[in-house]
């Protein structure tokens, strides 16, 4: 399988190059040159796999040759056996249409896990191949940081550099990331806002000096990787409640368009996705996008769900270029003037391709609330701030007789305790796995939030690119 960009001039790679690469150099996104696609009898023939075999399955077209069947088998059994449930994305049953389908068991309590464990082992094996050394470098409000540590710590050929603003991550998220004691991980606490983090990582992307000697890696939504390992759990729930011969509708809470997007393949891979719910909070870019075409940044406002505050949705960039039929330099156009201008309209093209499959819907605070007292009083179960804004989005949403609609819980409860304890009156308890997280040991060096300062510091303790 080859791997374009959606800017249309970076050159074209194989899996493994783009696994590697993160952005391309044109400023775009890779994306599969065609989606493969499978037949009702073979998605009939996924139910009842365990979880390790399904994500084997879905995932060979997109790796094609670079790694064989067995080998790919092997990987995700080593990354799924590091889940806390047997099932690694087990579903749950609120009514009779609404289901739950859990993506936190993995070991750092949110969604990220399901692919980032498996981007860690897809980095070694690659890097391995290559001899090449690997400088991942990133910025984190909270979850991605922790889930891509955990992937990578004690990895030979991957230094991770992880920036998070001092002071504005929660206990648990900052404990997650700073009790990791491996030798090549590096937690850095900067002066500053998660922006001010994210434009210094934007910056060593583009910095000669510094990719001329580094091979610098994302772990972020950009990496092609990450959506692919995805969209395994759409074919799982899905099949698990009839599919092929039964259609399902997906709620999904948004932030950077990457876990939705995942289902949006899933749906072009032949999988009979009825409706695709995009839940946000009152950052509410892609909700406006959605039912006005009307797609401008505003501020961001911060909310209980603190991984969905985001106001430019990344990979809404692979939607658009796929509605817009692929054509590169189209995208490139409407990038440019997207980045001049912070706002931009979707073309006729865009809007009734969108139309077709999504739909979308805003919690505010007391949607939230109300979404996570209405899933503990009436089913028994606690559901996280960023689950709550896709149930809500669930339950206000028709999607037509007969068809079972299932919100993605993308957080454990335990991980945003204090909002579910306001909204239900209950305290969920951190899973044994987490459970002595306060007592150990933390490092972090903190730095100010000069770029200067910070790219200093990665080049005297990273690995250069060979050697
Ligand atoms: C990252 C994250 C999201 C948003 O996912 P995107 O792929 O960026 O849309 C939602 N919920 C939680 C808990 C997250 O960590």
């Amino acid at each position: 399988m080859e791997y374009v960009s959606t800017r249309g001039s970076a050159q074209a790679l194989d899996f493994e190059g783009a696994t590697l690469a993160g952005l391309a150099s044109d400023g775009g996104l890779y994306v599969p040159r065609e989606w493969p696609r499978f037949s009702e009898a073979e998605i009939a023939e996924m139910a009842g796999l365990p979880y390790a075999e399904l994500a084997a399955r879905v995932m060979q077209p997109f790796v094609g040759v670079c790694l064989t069947p067995d080998r790919l088998r092997q990987l995700t059994t080593k990354a799924y056996g590091r889940f806390a449930h047997r099932a690694v994305t087990p579903l749950v049953q609120f009514d009779e249409t609404q289901w739950l389908l859990e993506l936190f068991h993995g070991p750092t309590l949110a969604f990220k896990d399901v692919a980032l464990q498996l981007l860690g082992l897809l980095f070694e094996e690659f890097l391995e191949r290559r001899g090449q050394n690997l400088t991942v470098v990133g910025a984190t409000s909270g979850d991605t940081g922790s889930a891509a540590i955990d992937a990578v710590a004690g990895l030979e050929k991957v230094d991770i550099f992880m920036l998070h603003p001092r002071g504005r991550v929660s206990d648990v998220q900052r404990r997650q990331m700073t009790t990791v004691l491996a030798p090549n991980v590096h937690n850095i606490a900067i002066e500053g806002s998660f922006d001010d983090a994210q434009a210094m990582v934007k910056r060593m992307f583009n910095d000669r000096a510094m990719t001329d000697r580094f091979a610098i890696g994302a772990v972020n939504s950009i990496n092609w990787a990450r959506l692919m390992a995805q969209v395994v759990y759409y074919f799982a729930a899905a099949v698990q409640l009839g599919a092929p011969h039964r259609q399902v509708a997906f709620s999904v809470p948004t932030g950077n368009f990457g876990d939705v997007f995942a289902g949006y393949v899933a749906a072009r891979m032949g999988l009979p996705v009825a409706k695709l719910i995009v839940a946000t909070n009152v950052n509410d870019i892609l909700h406006r996008a959605l039912t006005s075409g009307d797609y401008s940044q505003g501020t961001v406002t911060p909310t209980a769900a603190p991984s969905m505050d985001i106001q430019v949705s990344s990979n809404f960039e692979r939607l658009l270029f796929d509605l817009g039929g692929a054509d590169g330099k189209a995208m490139a156009d409407q990038m440019a003037s997207f980045e001049a201008s912070k706002a931009m309209q979707l073309s006729n093209a865009q809007a009734q391709g969108a139309a077709r499959l999504l739909t979308s819907a805003r919690a505010d605070a007391d949607d939230m609330n109300r979404a996570m007292s209405w899933a503990w009083a009436q089913c028994g179960e606690l559901i996280d701030p960023h689950t709550a804004c896709a149930v809500h989005a669930a339950r206000a949403t028709d999607c037509g007789p007969g068809v079972p609609v299932v919100s993605l819980a993308t957080a454990h409860p335990a991980k945003f305790g204090d909002a579910v304890e306001r909204a239900t009156g209950q305290r969920p308890a951190l899973p044994a796995r987490v459970g002595d997280l306060f007592e150990r040991e933390e490092r972090c060096v903190e730095l100010a939030g000069d770029y200067a300062v910070i790219a200093d510091y990665v080049a005297d303790h990273a690995v250069p690119r060979s050697g």
